[in-house]
């Protein structure tokens, strides 16, 4: 890790004036923003985004000295608040702020106001998306360790790692362009010539075992009680007793129903799913809310950033950025 020593300087060349200085010269620890962003790109490569996603660096330049950082899952107003309080320079979102091109900052969206904002606090903005969802040690991985899941698989192994390498063989980028369009994109030469191991490693959802069966309806207050979910929705119990085999997505997880299903899941835990979703499902549904799901990739992101940057100061957020609320 590099860090910096920053010394006034005073303009003045008397001896006695620096040994001054260099007695109470103060040492403030800092990382370059391009530091810190490459190392989340090692971890979570912008290569294994989802097509539609916007993961990456949103607000600040690459040369910015960064002293704390502050992590969340949402980026609001609330969160920018803090992280000036506390005179954190760079905040990390889960979720992106800028996800669809903004066409004004005229203030009129709490995502403009966010926008100006962190431009006139100088804090920098990075989001780790679906970036940090499809890599091995991810947020399904975070989830599923909170489980105690073991033989895990990908639900949907993706299109682009193993079906590049046998579509593309030598000719990655013409192959590439059809039927793997989600995963490969405008990536196919970086994903589909056969190198790209990280790449390889990468997928949606998980599916894994849990070492004894456990009763569905013991299973679904497990995971209440895990998740902190106030009230937890679920499809009808009739047809599952024991679950032992478990399918999940962190987030909108509704798109890989059909793969949990062709899994044999015994449930499919996730964070959003669609109503219709609830008849017939094949498998039983378990909604835990968005934001709690994800929760924990804040205390992901946190550890991630203390073990590369042990010396780098990385806070919470303390604002419970969930905007959903329940009447019980
Ligand atoms: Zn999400």
């Amino acid at each position: 890790m590099k860090t910096g020593n920053r010394v006034a300087n005073t303009g003045s060349n008397s001896r006695n004036i620096i040994d001054h200085i260099i007695s109470n010269t103060t040492t403030i620890e800092y990382m370059k923003l391009k530091e810190i962003k490459s190392f989340l790109e090692g971890m979570a490569p912008l290569a294994v985004q989802e097509s539609w996603d916007n993961s990456g660096l949103q607000i600040g330049c690459s040369d910015k000295d960064i002293h704390k950082v502050m992590v969340c899952l949402d980026l609001t107003e609330a969160v920018l608040d803090e992280a000036e309080a506390i005179g954190a320079d760079l905040v990390i979102s889960h979720h992106p702020l800028i996800f669809k091109g903004l066409k004004s900052i005229s203030g009129s969206t709490y995502q403009e106001r966010c926008v100006r904002k962190a431009i006139l606090s100088d804090i920098a903005v990075y989001s780790a998306h679906t970036s940090l969802d499809n890599i091995l040690g991810g947020v399904n991985h975070k989830i599923a360790s909170l489980l105690g899941l073991s033989s895990l698989r990908w639900l949907d192994s993706g299109e682009s790692a193993e079906g590049c390498d046998e579509k593309c063989g030598g000719a990655a980028e013409k192959s590439c362009g059809e039927g793997t369009e989600g995963k490969c994109g405008g990536a196919t030469t970086e994903k589909c010539g056969g190198a790209d191991a990280v790449a390889r490693a990468s997928g949606s959802g998980l599916i894994g075992e849990l070492k004894e069966p456990v009763a569905a309806a013991e299973f679904l207050r497990t995971v209440k009680t895990i998740f902190s979910v106030k009230a937890l929705k679920h499809s009808p119990l009739s047809s599952t007793t024991t679950i032992r085999s478990i399918a999940l997505c962190g987030g909108a997880g509704a798109f890989l129903l059909p793969q949990a299903v062709a899994k044999g899941a015994d449930c499919f835990i996730s964070g959003e799913f669609h109503y219709h979703d609830y008849f017939d499902p094949g498998t039983l549904l378990i909604e835990l809310g968005h934001y709690e799901s994800e929760q924990f990739t804040q205390d992901l992101l946190k550890e991630s950033l203390e073990r590369a940057f042990p010396e780098l100061e990385i806070v919470k957020t303390s604002v419970n950025t969930n905007p959903q609320e329940w009447l019980i």
